[in-house]
């Protein structure tokens, strides 16, 4: 019996995570929807989607999350078009991120309540590279769901995340100011909404990230000459990023901070 027993919990453990893999899979979907229509204004619900060539309306069997882009070796079915990398990227990234936030939360709230955000972030993030814009209801939608969770199941003190908002917010507003233009309205507006959802003094482990981050990439670009010095990078990406590790390891690093420095 107690065999049996031991030979039974792994499995539902197993099932779990791809229950959660397949679900990620399909949020994944539709913010790929929501990634095309928001930044054009289009209607989230209606019409179905269509390839973005041809303009044919996808059958069922084009809309399955990563199987059919496989299956279609990333052309349309249709008119032979390309889909874009960015479909079977964020369908597993969401999808990872579910199982990450499982391994780390369990099934505990803060596995909901990061989920959304870093789900959210997601969706931010591939917004800015494809269209160099973040939408103010988005990071409405981030900062009302983080007001939301301080209020009803707090893991830090309202003191703490409203600081957090004024010192992200004041540094990004700062740096905006003293660069003339080099960091978007966008960008101190996801700080500040970042800024609250970490607290303080975490907002300090999200700013260095991203900065570092940011620099590490804007090199990388520099020197494989897919940008000249002066051209702008989308910070959407690294700030959400830095959320990220700060959510996972931000303590750590915090610790590490203070200890060495
Ligand atoms: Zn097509």
């Amino acid at each position: 019996m107690k065999k049996g027993f031991c030979y039974f919990l792994p499995n539902i453990k197993f099932i779990m995570r791809i229950f959660l893999f397949v679900t990620g899979l399909i949020i994944g979907s539709f913010s790929n929807v929501v990634i095309y229509r928001l930044p054009r204004k289009i209607s989230l619900v209606s019409p179905g989607s269509a390839c973005c060539y041809c303009n044919n309306k996808l059958q069922v069997p084009d809309l399955f999350p990563l199987i059919s882009f496989l299956l279609l070796r990333g052309r349309c079915r249709y008119c032979g078009g390309r889909i874009p990398w960015r479909y079977p990227l964020v369908e597993l990234l969401m999808a990872l991120l579910l199982l990450l936030c499982h391994a780390y939360f369990g099934l505990s709230p803060f596995f909901y309540k990061y989920a959304a955000t870093l789900g959210l972030l997601l969706i931010i993030s591939f917004i800015d590279i494809e269209h160099g814009i973040i939408p103010n209801r988005l990071i409405l939608l981030l900062l009302v769901w983080s007001v939301a969770w301080q209020l009803l199941y707090p893991d830090g003190s309202l003191e703490g995340a409203s600081l957090g908002l004024l010192v992200g917010g004041g540094l990004f507003y700062l740096i905006a100011a003293l660069s003339k233009g080099g960091m978007g309205g966008g960008d101190i507006k996801l700080m500040a909404a970042l800024g609250f959802a970490t607290g303080w003094p975490l907002v300090f482990v999200v700013f260095l990230l991203a900065f570092l981050l940011g620099s590490v990439v804007g090199i990388f670009l520099l020197v494989g000459r897919r940008k000249i010095w002066g051209d702008s990078l989308p910070f959407g990406p690294f700030l959400s990023f830095a959320f990220l590790i700060s959510v996972f390891w931000g303590p750590l690093i915090w610790n590490w901070y203070l200890f060495y420095l």
